[in-house]
């Protein structure tokens, strides 16, 4: 062995193709407390390797060696004298030597590699499981949130609602609704951001008459009523106005920017909603005000979760959350979200130009709310724990005309379902103290096979409306639970 090789501060390993080792360096033997001439007796390659080193050595670092005569990088650990594992990272090349192959490795050591990358992974999976807790954190935070809203909003629609009260009374339920409904789409933005940062936010496409949903939207946010005098102008010009996309996704987007162009816009304002085709397959809608304006500095952050655009909170509110999640959507959609402004008090325009569909012949995704006309007359099983929604809604329920068992926990709802049976339709909250709704719906479902029944939960998770469906219920409702959401699925699932 040339004593060069032997001063190398790395190890050097030769090895013939039949295993058999050619020649090893001085440096190699001292870091695994070998003799050079005890590995050169007839040892083979393969009694250096740890037992993971050996199979690695078989399927890949030689089949390599020998397929395309070197090998780069490979990472593989040796087994010391002692027997302790040392990782190394090898090079290795194959060539002919007198008429036959032999292959020449070097090794470098990697202790402290290895030992880093230990840390890292270790590093990396507590980030992971933070990072689940978060998630859980933020489902359980919006449950807790959302919960107490349900009564409040039933409580609220049913007295503006109500033609016996007075119309004052009336008007300040009102009041009480929008705000509880406000209260609710907050904690949905918090969600939708946390469902969009962790790459869960899904789509269900389905095609879209813009057009119509533009009208809608514009309806919502008028209905709203921010007590302001800004009217909302439409110019319905492009011709090719169907899109492929998720309804109710598009309109969250449409509904986010009209809302935020009323709320920038002072009083005796306009915002004008003009829709155009832009010649290469694209529908824009350009949503224009007459409002504050965008600071040229601001323009590049206001897409970004958080971003206020530099503007107190507390004179227009938001979490600066509402165009993060519409970019994210449009993002979703294959399309593009712009914001212009001349500057600061010269009004904004907002764009969104998404890829058109030929009109199409089936039927399209629904976009104004179903009727709120109800059944009447069903006899119902409620169960729910937090106790004032579960009063609100039987009295509620009663009012309209139902009859209504109510059952605190799934074995009282149970043995409702043996004693009382036969009911038209069961709801259910999924969080029971004593099991929860997925197994209730079973046990229900083995006394009443065909049960329509609608599931109520605070977790708005696209994959818990998935279990509860897949456990068998008909439907889901996210609370806060309006009433007329409910009243218009329990006619569906009665009637189907
Ligand atoms: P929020 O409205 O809750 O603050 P958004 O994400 O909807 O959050 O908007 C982010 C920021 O973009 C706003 O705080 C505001 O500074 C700016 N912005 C959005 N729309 C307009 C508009 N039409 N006119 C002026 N500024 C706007």
């Amino acid at each position: 062995m040339d004593p060069a090789l032997d001063r190398l501060p790395c190890g050097f390993l030769s090895f013939a193709d039949d295993g058999r080792i050619v020649a090893v360096n001085a440096s190699l033997c001292a870091m695994l407390g070998h003799e050079r001439d005890e590995l050169l007796a007839e040892r083979h390659v393969q009694t250096l390797f740890s037992a993971g080193g050996r199979v690695f050595y078989q399927t890949h670092l030689f089949p390599l060696l020998k397929l395309q005569g070197e090998v780069e990088e490979i990472y593989l650990s040796l087994r010391s004298k002692e027997g302790e594992e040392v990782p190394f990272l090898l090079n290795g090349r194959r060539r002919e030597n007198g008429g036959r192959f032999e292959s020449e490795c070097v090794l470098v050591r990697m202790r402290q590699r290895s030992h880093f990358e230990t840390e890292l992974l270790h590093a990396k999976k507590a980030a992971q499981k933070a990072s689940r807790a978060k998630d859980e954190f933020m489902a359980a935070l919006s449950h807790e949130l959302r919960t107490p809203l349900t009564p409040v909003l039933m409580v609220a629609t049913v007295m503006e609602m109500d033609p016996t009260l007075p119309e004052e009374a009336r008007a300040q339920a009102a009041v009480i609704r929008r705000n509880a409904e406000l209260e609710a789409r907050l904690i949905d933005d918090l969600l939708d951001h946390t469902r969009i940062a962790n790459g869960k936010l899904s789509l269900v496409p389905a095609p879209v008459d813009l057009h119509a949903l533009l009208s809608h939207t514009a309806e919502i946010v008028k209905s709203e009523g921010t007590g302001k005098r800004v009217e909302i102008r439409f110019e319905k010009e492009a011709a090719e106005h169907h899109v492929e996309g998720d309804a109710a996704r598009l309109q969250q987007v449409f509904w986010n920017v009209i809302k935020n162009a009323v709320k920038f816009t002072a009083s005796g304002g306009e915002v004008r909603v003009v829709t155009s085709n832009d010649g290469e397959g694209r529908l824009v809608v350009r949503v224009t005000d007459t409002g504050i304006g965008i600071a040229p500095e601001a323009l590049p952050h206001i897409f970004n979760a958080f971003e206020q655009g530099g503007i107190s909170t507390r004179t227009f509110g938001g979490l600066g959350l509402g165009l993060a999640i519409s970019r994210a959507i449009v993002n979703l959609h294959h399309g593009t979200i712009l914001a212009e402004s001349a500057g600061p008090g010269r009004g904004a325009t907002f764009s969104v130009a998404l890829k058109t569909l030929p009109v199409p012949a089936a039927p399209e995704a629904p976009v104004a709310p179903p009727p709120i006309m109800g059944p009447a007359g069903l006899r119902l099983l409620l169960v729910e724990d937090h106790d004032s929604t579960r009063d609100v809604l039987a009295r509620i329920l009663r009012r309209a005309g139902h009859e209504v068992l109510v059952a605190g926990t799934g074995a009282e709802a149970i043995k409702l379902a043996r004693s009382a049976g036969n009911f038209d339709a069961m709801i259910s909250d999924l969080g029971l103290p004593d099991q929860s709704g997925l197994d209730l719906i079973k046990a229900i479902r083995a006394l009443q096979p065909a049960i329509p029944a609608i599931a109520m939960s605070g977790y708005g998770f696209e994959e818990d409306l998935r279990r509860a469906k897949a456990a068998g219920f008909t439907d889901y409702l996210v609370k806060p639970v309006s009433f007329n959401h409910l009243r218009a699925l329990l006619d569906q699932v009665t009637r189907a």
